[in-house]
């Protein structure tokens, strides 16, 4: 059907793939022809099972017959029209539908089409948030550590992972990095310890820097990018309250963890926290389309509202905002939400699959394994005693992936951390099956590794 031997060489020829060395693309080249419920088909007819749900978008599968038939029917009627100064229909109804599902609080929905772009907007509604109202010191932000929020300029300013944002200091502006509390690698290896020592940190800068604050950002109950890093129970709403003492606005960046995969609707629902901002992307439209969306307060929202010529207006957009086939598809997405009852289902599944991947931390080589609902990690180490990390040129989590791919899954790690996030659709059989091939590919790579040095 295809003719796959042309195409590898096109992409070779033509293409520069996001967050990839094109030297590895070019020695493992692979081209998705389509898709089917929890499996993708590359251009020579191989399946595989999409094991990171196409970098965490996916919730129903692919080719989902209601959400297919949402997008048929909306291109009917028209395909975008734009939302500067004027909205669509699905736009509006979706906009609703985010109020009523999302925490206590939030009244306000801002539409983009990124994770990334909803992140800038939060810091930029933040900023000026505080400008409008006459508190012009707060100009700054913190954020954890090793934190992930996106790859544009902003969202990078307030991100911490020195291998992906290093390079690009000069460019960016400055926030105050706190520490995150990752048990694993904290000296005491003790959750309570770990959490006190962070708490203390965050309540020290606060304490020093709030009238300089506008806002902290965070990713809530567990960082992805950063190495799906679960936080300790209480940590969360402990940061909430600090934020609230201190007056600096908390934004949760759901991006994530939202819609359902951590087992609540959202993760802030796990500690009862209501965010000033909340931003939202991935699984808003079920992995079919760009939608994101920030949402806020009405206190924040009425900062901005004034005479034109007071100069509150937020002046940001996008040309694609709101797009109706965007917009539909996410409305579809929402109501198979109701319909199936699937957050429920999440939290039940993610109780079946945490036996399973708590064997994989009886192998030799991993040292940790981290969940919660469909979202998990399983952290490679040389040694597991000492937890000492394999040399970083290894690439171990990167080979573990590729024999993963040739035993029939694909999925993306975070260095050594080895990532699974399944469609939230996946049956018990198939996530057994999943979780079948991780284990075999981990044993097959890291099978004569040396277990102490
Ligand atoms: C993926 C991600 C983003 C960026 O979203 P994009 O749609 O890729 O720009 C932001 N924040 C978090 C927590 C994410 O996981």
């Amino acid at each position: 059907m295809f003719d796959h031997q042309a195409l590898i060489e096109k992409s070779k020829q033509y293409l520069w793939l996001p967050f990839t060395q094109m030297k590895d693309y070019d020695q493992h080249p692979l081209i998705i022809a389509s898709g089917e419920g929890v499996c993708l088909t590359d251009t020579q007819g191989k399946s595989y099972y999409d094991g990171f749900s196409s970098v965490w978008l996916n919730v129903h599968g692919h080719r989902k017959a209601e959400l297919d038939e949402a997008i048929r029917k909306q291109l009917e009627l028209i395909a975008h029209s734009t939302l500067l100064g004027m909205t669509n229909v699905p736009a509006t109804l979706l906009a609703e539908k985010l109020v009523e599902i999302t925490p206590p609080g939030l009244t306000r929905v801002f539409y983009s089409d990124s994770g990334a772009e909803a992140v800038e907007i939060a810091l930029k509604m933040a900023f000026q948030y505080w400008q409008n109202i006459g508190q012009k010191e707060k100009q700054t932000f913190i954020t954890m550590k090793n934190g992930y929020h996106g790859d544009t300029i902003g969202a990078v300013s307030v991100g911490a992972i020195d291998l992906f944002h290093q390079i690009y200091q000069p460019l960016l502006f400055k926030s105050f990095k706190v520490p995150y509390p990752y048990v694993y690698r904290h000296p005491s290896r003790d959750r309570e310890q770990c959490k006190q020592d962070c708490l203390q940190a965050l309540h020290h800068v606060l304490q020093e820097h709030h009238q300089q604050v506008a806002a902290l950002i965070v990713e809530p109950m567990i960082q992805g990018a950063g190495g799906m890093i679960t936080m300790p129970p209480g940590f969360l709403s402990e940061v909430a309250r600090l934020c609230r003492e201190f007056d600096v606005l908390l934004i949760c960046d759901e991006v994530a963890t939202g819609f359902g995969r951590t087992g609540r609707m959202f993760a802030c629902e796990h500690e009862a926290v209501r965010p000033d901002i909340m931003t939202v992307a991935k699984g808003i439209t079920g992995g079919y389309l760009p939608i994101a969306a920030t949402l806020t307060t009405e206190t924040i929202y009425e900062a901005f509202y004034a005479d034109y010529t007071e100069l509150k207006t937020f002046f940001h957009g996008h040309s694609y905002t709101g797009n109706q086939l965007g917009c539909a598809v996410a409305l579809a997405n929402l109501e198979l939400f109701e319909r199936e009852n699937l957050v429920e289902q999440v939290a039940e599944k993610a109780a079946f699959i945490a036996p399973l991947l708590q064997e994989l931390a009886s192998l030799d080589h991993v040292g940790e394994v981290r969940q919660i609902g469909l979202m998990a990690g399983v952290e490679l180490v040389q040694d597991k005693e000492t937890r000492q990390p394999f040399a970083w040129e290894n690439r171990m989590g990167y080979r573990v992936s590729l024999k993963m791919r040739e035993l029939g899954m694909l999925t993306r790690p975070m260095g050594d951390v080895l990532v699974f996030m399944p469609p939230l659709c996946s049956t018990r059989e198939e996530l057994q099956e999943m979780i079948s091939i991780m284990r075999q590919a981990i044993e097959q790579v890291t099978q004569g590794e040396q277990a102490y040095v």
